[in-house]
């Protein structure tokens, strides 16, 4: 069961409401060797939403997986891909955020859940309280406007019944949405869209997750030749160029085999064989 042969011809369902298609499609269809893709427009907000109505419940990997088993459920085919999105602070430096994007293919056929995490922290994400147009105006001006639309809602946190203003990409929009929830609240929040047709940011990111996963999934086990020979994990202790002891730097990375449990060490793929001093424990402590 050789990647091409495994899904050589085949068609894919991509469950989305928001055009990730156009993001997940090119690069999977010419790895894989597809027929050809569709859009399974399954109801995919009721997995939850980014800007607060419909609360997640399940982890990124889980709500993809869930997605694309509903594509399966609901428009037949036995081969569908999800995907999932969270913006999470990004742990060295929490002021930043990182752009956490959750691919998951389900293969009926074969039995097989694979699932792909990219992680970036070229994200536009912001958002603000504002009590007058004014304030609102001013954080506009630091945001990629209009290219990425904006949400506005009464308070950050969203309520029952409360009005919320999704995709406004306009200066008209934004202007008449904000004046309606100041004369009625008094304030409100304003916050970035991040479905994906609505952040061309978060869309180019959606397409680097494909075609990483897409060359993942090509990688044959060269032991059980079953497609999708991942790297799982990274290993420390790169060499100190003046010492040679170990350091933090990824020394290799591990490939592994899911179904057969194979294993292998590969090196660096920039090539370098030992790390800075600057960066050892014992020529620089
Ligand atoms: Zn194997
Ligand atoms: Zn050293």
């Amino acid at each position: 069961m050789g990647a091409p042969a495994t899904f050589a011809g085949r068609v894919l369902s991509i469950a989305t409401l928001h055009g990730k298609e156009r993001a997940l499609a090119p690069a999977l269809t010419a790895a894989l060797g597809l027929e050809r893709c569709v859009v399974a427009a399954v109801d995919t907000d009721r997995f939850g939403a980014f800007s607060g109505e419909i609360t997640r419940v399940l982890e990124p990997r889980a709500a993809a997986e869930a997605k694309a088993r509903a594509a399966l459920a609901e428009f037949g085919g036995d081969l569908a891909l999800a995907s999932e999105g969270s913006f999470v602070p990004y742990p060295p430096a929490p002021l930043l955020t990182l752009d956490e994007e959750w691919l998951v293919l389900v293969d009926a056929r074969h039995g097989r859940v694979f699932a792909h995490r990219h992680a970036t922290l070229e994200a536009v994400f912001a958002g603000r309280r504002c009590t007058s147009l004014e304030a609102l105006l001013e954080f506009v001006r630091t945001q990629p406007f209009p290219e990425h639309s904006l949400v506005l809602r009464p308070r950050e946190r969203w309520s029952t019944g409360h009005p919320v203003s999704k995709g406004v990409r306009s200066r008209e929009e934004l202007e008449l949405a904000a004046q309606a929830l100041l004369a009625r609240f008094g304030e409100l929040w304003v916050e970035t869209d991040l479905r994906a047709h609505h952040n061309p940011t978060r869309m180019r990111a959606i397409a680097a997750a494909a075609s990483e996963f897409a060359a993942e999934l090509a990688t044959p086990c060269p032991r059980c030749a079953a497609p999708h020979f991942r790297i799982a994990r990274s290993l420390p202790g790169l060499p100190c160029s003046g010492c040679g002891e170990p350091t933090d730097w990824v020394r290799a990375r591990v490939r592994a085999c899911d179904p057969c449990g194979h294993e292998l060490e590969l090196p660096r793929p920039d090539g370098r064989t030992a790390a800075d001093p600057g960066s050892c424990g014992a020529c620089n402590p």
